[in-house]
This record gives C-alpha cells, sequence and structure tokens, in this order.
C-alpha cells in the first residue's frame, strides 16, 4: 500500500514560516490584504473562497471578497481591477476564472499589475516561469505539486516524470518548475498515444486531466509516486480526483488523496504569495 503524500502535514509546515513574517510584518505596521474578484455566485466557487478567507485570516492576511453582478462589462471590471491595483491596502489579486464568456481574459490578464497577480494571470508572470525566473509569481496550483514533492523529500532531479494535461494553469507551467528541478518531463494529453504506457514508464506520475478516476491501476507502476491534481464529482457524487486512487495505491509507492491533496496545499501557496508580495512591497517603500 502506498505512503499517503497528505496536504494537511505540508500546510503545516509552511504554517510556522507564514506566521513569522506576517509578524514581521505586523511590527512594522503592514497586515498582507488579499483581495478576491469573484464575478457571480457559482457555489464551487464560493466553496473555494471560504477556504481561502479560513486559511488566510488563520495566518493573519486580510481578505477582501469584490463580488460583480456576472453581467459587469468587461470595461467596468477593468476599471475595478485598476483600483486594486492601486489601493495600498491590497497586496495580492485573485481573479476567479472561467470569467463569463462576454469578458475576455486576454484583455483581463493584461489589467491585473504583475506585482499583484497572486496565480500568474498575467503574461509577465507567465514568461517568468516559462524562463524559469522566480521573481513573479507561479501559478497556485503547480507550485503546490512542487511543495509537496519537497516536503516529502521527493527528489524530481533526473527522474522521469510524466504530466497528463497541458492547460496554461497546471500542466504547462508545471513542466516549466520541474524542468528547474533538473526534471525530465513528458506532457501526455488528449492526443497521445498510447497513453497508458507512457505513464507506466514515469518516475513521478501527476495527472491533470479533470477527468474522473481516467488514471487506473493499467496506468500505474510499481514504486511510482503519483500525485493527483484533480478535482472532479464521481458517479455517487463525491469529490475524486482524477486518479482511481484504490486501484492505484495498491502499486505506488506515495499518492495524494483527493480531498485532502494538491487543494489543500494550492491555499497555502495562495496565502505565501500575499506575504511575499507584501515583503516585496515593504522593500520598494
Ligand atoms: P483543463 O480542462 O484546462 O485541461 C485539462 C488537460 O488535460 C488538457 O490539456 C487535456 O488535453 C488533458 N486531458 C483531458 N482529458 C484527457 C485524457 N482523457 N487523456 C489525456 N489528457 C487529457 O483543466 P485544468 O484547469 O488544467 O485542470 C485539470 C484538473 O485539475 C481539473 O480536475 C481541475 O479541477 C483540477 N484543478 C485542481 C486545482 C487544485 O488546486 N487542486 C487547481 C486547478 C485545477
Amino acid at each position: 500500500m502506498a505512503v499517503l503524500l497528505k496536504g494537511s502535514e505540508v500546510v503545516n509546515a509552511m504554517k510556522d514560516k507564514l506566521l513569522d513574517s506576517v509578524e514581521e510584518l505586523r511590527k512594522q505596521g503592514i497586515v498582507p490584504g488579499l483581495a478576491i474578484v469573484r464575478l457571480g455566485a457559482n457555489p464551487d466557487d464560493l466553496s473555494y473562497e471560504r477556504g481561502i478567507i479560513k486559511r488566510c485570516e488563520g495566518l493573519g492576511i486580510k481578505c477582501s471578497v469584490h463580488e460583480f453582478d456576472e453581467q459587469i462589462t468587461q470595461c467596468d471590471l477593468i476599471r475595478e481591477i485598476g483600483n486594486l491595483n492601486n489601493n495600498e491596502e491590497v497586496h495580492g489579486i485573485l481573479i476567479f476564472r472561467p470569467l463569463p464568456r462576454h469578458i475576455d481574459e486576454n484583455v483581463v490578464k493584461h489589467a491585473i499589475s504583475p506585482e499583484k497577480d497572486m496565480d500568474c494571470l498575467n503574461p509577465i508572470n507567465v514568461a517568468k516561469v516559462f524562463e524559469g525566473d522566480t521573481s513573479g509569481y507561479a501559478p497556485c496550483t503547480p507550485e503546490a505539486v512542487v511543495e509537496i514533492l519537497d516536503h516529502y523529500g521527493i527528489s524530481v532531479e533526473g527522474k522521469k516524470v510524466v504530466i497528463i494535461g497541458r492547460s496554461l494553469v497546471v500542466g504547462r507551467p508545471l513542466s516549466m518548475l520541474l524542468l528547474k528541478k533538473n526534471a525530465t518531463v513528458t506532457i501526455c494529453h488528449t492526443r497521445t498515444r498510447n497513453i497508458e504506457e507512457v505513464c507506466k514508464e514515469a518516475e513521478i506520475l501527476i495527472a491533470a486531466a479533470g477527468k474522473a478516476k481516467m488514471v487506473t491501476g493499467s496506468f500505474i507502476s510499481e514504486g511510482q509516486t503519483v500525485i493527483d491534481v484533480g478535482i472532479n464529482v464521481d458517479e455517487n457524487g463525491k469529490l475524486c480526483g482524477d486518479v482511481d486512487f484504490d486501484e492505484a495505491e495498491k502499486k505506488a509507492a506515495y499518492i495524494t488523496p483527493v480531498p485532502g491533496g494538491v487543494g489543500t496545499v494550492t491555499t497555502s501557496i495562495l496565502a505565501k504569495h500575499v506575504v511575499q508580495a507584501a515583503m516585496k512591497k515593504r522593500a520598494k517603500d
């Protein structure tokens, strides 16, 4: 049976460092501030938002929620983002995606200040991830995967890592973060042939396809580390990952659960980014 890579352990390990940094800022009269921009009231967004607020406020980060009607015009949204860019109390901004169809994400992504862009929406931050420049903010979820591997001492150096999924939110930036750590990375996607065989070759297999339990036992080889980024709902309405956990854990050496794995750590990475943004601003002021 595989060893469980628990997100809560990683979160606890990050907590003390973050609390120290927040205290250091507080002594100088600075309270790190996160602005959450949400359009409409999608239940999944609301649940994610509650998790963010709980985690951030537990660390002394002030959260403000900027809820707008789903029908807000692009022009008004850009103006609101501009206001947050100029707000001295806001160190980081998170815009929930996907945006409604009438809003062009290509316009919005340029509107958010790169210094306040906590989840790598602005192309400047995206470029930094691809250049291996750590001065920006990587997307929270790929960074959470790296944090989990680091925490459990699972080195990727020289190893065969296979990622299922090539989105700009998870798969592609994750491949760059792992490449920077000298992994040998393969990305699989919907057109990949013999995907099971490719995945079996991996020493570390990361699933980010958004397809419930698609990674069955036949994708897994003995001794693999399996990281499940997927968040899906199964046939019984229960939360599940992209990996068929029961099948995978019989062969894998290490595996992340869903829930309680990558998603749990993602929120702490967001909190870390806000604290970093507050520290960078202090250094500039
Ligand atoms: P996406 O739909 O944008 O991208 C999915 C990718 O997977 C695509 O590149 C596609 O080519 C590939 N794919 C889909 N089906 C496949 C298949 N059958 N075989 C091979 N490749 C396949 O999704 P995303 O935004 O990258 O998210 C992926 C998953 O991660 C989703 O379940 C999402 O809910 C989850 N997610 C989790 C977190 C977290 O914090 N844990 C954050 C973001 C996304």
